[in-house]
């Protein structure tokens, strides 16, 4: 199996937002698909692993912010290289609370669901949901595709995405010298890495680039 196939499909980066309680907790997930227009409801697909999964299962609520290519590449280091249980990833972004839910303003817009199913795979809940709200947020942003996100910013998909393929993580031979952000996968297309280089998308310092040849 040439698991190259699956990059020809198509996804979008969203913030995937609910709550611990009153707390706001949120990852970043690639795969959400509108499933009926009337009603409508909307699928997600959330790692076992990520704690947003359990707050969606415990809340039975659940909101997707939808990142566009304006959006600030650093929300997708924030919401989707740590975990939600020991942080608070909304410190510091511009969000609010909508029908329960947090969002996200830096973005296309949002949509906001009650779940009203689900299904268990080996790995992901796929959570099927209502949608109870929903709004345009920058009208003139340009929604964010996956490809665009592993092309234009460089990034990589954390080991818990639908799409992660383990080939991303082994460094080839040859080639150039790059440097990779052990955090989160961007690639300084450079060499050397300037000493008080920050990473675009997590916001680590130098230190956590590798020099890898690509
Ligand atoms: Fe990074």
């Amino acid at each position: 199996m040439d698991t190259k196939v699956f990059r020809s499909m198509s996804y979008g980066v969203y913030v995937v937002g609910s709550v611990d309680g009153e707390r706001p907790v949120g990852c970043i997930a690639n795969s959400i698909m509108q499933i009926t227009s009337s009603p409508a409801t909307v699928a997600v697909s959330l790692n076992h692993d990520n704690y947003t999964n359990a707050c969606v299962a415990k809340s039975g609520l659940f909101s997707f912010s939808i990142l566009g290519q304006e959006s600030d590449p650093s929300l997708i280091g924030g919401f989707g290289f740590r975990s939600s249980k020991d942080t608070d990833k909304y410190e510091g972004v511009d969000s609010e609370m909508v029908c329960g839910c947090p969002v996200i303003k830096d973005s296309c817009g949002y949509v906001v669901c009650r779940v009203i199913d689900r299904m268990e795979t080996a790995t992901h809940t796929v959570f099927l949901g209502e949608v109870i709200e929903g709004e345009v947020s920058q009208a003139e942003y340009q929604p964010m595709t996956y490809a665009y996100y592993h092309q234009v910013i460089k990034g990589k998909s954390p080991k818990n995405a639908p799409t992660y393929l383990p080939e991303e993580d082994t460094p080839q031979q040859g080639g150039k010298a790059v440097w990779v952000c052990q955090i989160c996968g961007y690639v300084y297309d450079g060499d050397p890495l300037p000493a008080d280089y920050r990473c675009p998308v997590c916001g680590q310092d130098a230190a956590h680039f590798r020099r890898e040849m690509r």
